[in-house]
């Protein structure tokens, strides 16, 4: 845990008691502040009453008696509306701030200037946090990890010189930390996303901008044109900043990632260009698909700037063992693999996954984003069946009729053993049993975790009773 000592003596107020809010109600209180908690839930109040707080209802409180207020990043700042407990701080002038605002002012008190690598994008920070601190610790490196991955900020180990911090950072934990000043700030991509508690995409990328512009050293994709904006920006103001790019081969200052291996161009004399080849991305298995590529040259780049020599980086690149639920792959019985992308809960995501692979038998369904499955009609070249389940499930069988065969199985179990099946028979080369629903899971289970733990828990049952059957014979 890291003491939050910037506000000992001081009278704080803090609503949102989920795992960040109680951690960083624990943090403030070891430091020496007084904190007043509030949630709306009863049974959050409850936990924290459970902990030794007094929860203090915030809608009576003396607002010009705090000095700040610590909201959780789920509450709205701002939009579709500020939450009350924001208006009563803006009405008395209390300052709204997070757990990671927190820590960076606990860094600037401690231990200013400690290793701080921060991750933020539309797409792909939990991959490109978990990857560069994979890196890190294989090379024997003390690292922690965490914000809006696994663990709550202040719930790490403090600071220090010789300790690397990699966080993600959500658009909301941004907002609410006007001194976060990374050391090395990773912005990988800008699409619409969540538009409804940002307002505008202006609005929104210039949050997620403030990011990079305060780091030390930037890493800023350039697969899109918001992303390409500000790195052109930075360039012009003389900051210091990498691109990271699928798009933009020989493309100098930038780490691109082109027909699977990751590449940077240097300028010669005579405008000639020379090409060096970094790493070859086959050799990762954990980091297929195009989308991967752009997460690989930003990890690639976060751990050369920290100092690692390529051939370490390369190794941790190697031996990533990826993220649950995100392509995660679960098995292999014959030559048929079983990937759990169960995290791809629109069709945008689940297009990074079907087109990764060439032989798909593709389970699909569960409650469906506007749009259903039209985007993917691209990639259905790549499917061998699709398998339904679900509350979609007619309305992707209409779009799939004519294009696609497929089969309505109702329930994942169904889906799992009927894909298994066709794909033992198919003569593909390494046919994919595919969990990349394009949906969310709500109909059938709690939560696309489950989904993909009910996934896994099912293609090991098969794996085991192939490898029974093998041993009768
Ligand atoms: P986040 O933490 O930003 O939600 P994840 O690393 O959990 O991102 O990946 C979630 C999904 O986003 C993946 O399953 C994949 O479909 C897609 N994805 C991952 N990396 C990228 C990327 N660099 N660009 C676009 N999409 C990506």
């Amino acid at each position: 845990m890291i003491p939050v000592t910037s506000f000992s003596g001081k009278h704080v107020a803090l609503f949102g008691l989920g795992g960040s809010g109680l951690a960083t109600a624990r943090a403030l209180k070891a430091g020496g502040a007084m904190v007043s908690v509030w949630d709306d839930a009863p049974a959050s109040r409850e936990r924290a009453e459970a902990e030794g707080f007094v929860p203090v209802d915030l809608r009576e409180a003396l607002w010009p008696d705090f000095a700040a207020l610590l909201l959780s990043p789920g509450v709205p700042l701002t939009h579709p509306i500020p939450h009350w407990s924001v208006e009563l701080a803006r009405q008395a002038g209390v300052e709204i701030i997070g757990d990671i605002e927190l820590f960076c002012r606990e860094r600037a008190l401690h231990a200013p200037g400690a290793p701080l690598i921060a991750i933020t994008g539309t797409n792909g920070k939990s991959t490109t946090t978990a990857l560069i601190t994979h890196i890190l610790r294989e090379a024997g490196l003390d690292v922690q990890m965490g914000g809006n991955i696994g663990v709550p900020i202040l719930e790490l180990d403090p600071p220090s010189p010789d300790r690397i911090h990699v966080i993600e950072c959500s658009t909301f934990q941004i907002d609410l930390a006007p001194s976060l000043d990374p050391s090395i700030g990773l912005l990988l991509n800008l699409t619409p996303d969540h538009l409804d508690r940002h307002g505008a995409m202006e609005n929104y990328a210039a949050i997620k901008q403030r990011l990079v512009s305060a780091s030390e050293f930037a890493i800023v994709g350039r697969d899109d044109d918001w992303c390409e904006a500000i790195f052109q920006g930075l360039k012009q103001a003389g900051r210091s900043v990498v691109g990271v790019a699928n798009s933009r081969p020989h493309a100098l200052a930038t780490i691109c990632c082109e027909s699977g291996r990751l590449r940077r161009a240097f300028a010669l004399p005579a405008l000639k260009t020379l090409e060096e080849v970094l790493f070859d991305l086959s050799r990762a298995q954990n980091l297929r698909g195009a989308h991967n590529g752009q997460n690989a040259a930003a990890a690639f780049t976060a751990c050369e700037r920290i100092g690692l020599p390529h051939d370490e980086i390369g190794l941790g690149l190697r031996s990533f063992p990826g993220l649950a639920h995100r392509m995660e792959q679960v098995g292999k019985r014959g030559a048929a693999l079983f990937v759990n992308d169960s995290k791809a809960t629109n069709a945008d995501a689940a297009e990074k996954a079907l087109a990764s692979f060439d032989a798909i038998f593709w389970i699909a369904g569960g409650r469906a984003k506007a749009g259903g499955i039209e985007p993917l009609r691209p990639w259905f070249g790549r499917i061998r069946k699709a398998y339904l389940i679900g509350e979609a499930a007619e309305d992707f069988a209409a779009t799939l009729q004519g294009a696609v065969p497929f089969e309505l199985c109702s329930t994942l179990e169904v889906a799992v053993a009927s894909a298994a099946r066709d794909a033992a028979a198919s003569e593909a080369p390494e046919p994919v049993v595919l969990l990349s629903p394009a949906c969310a899971s709500y109909d059938q289970f709690a939560n696309f975790e489950q989904r993909g733990d009910a996934f896994r828990e099912q293609v090991k049952a098969l794996l085991e009773e192939a490898s029974e059957q093998g041993a009768l014979f």
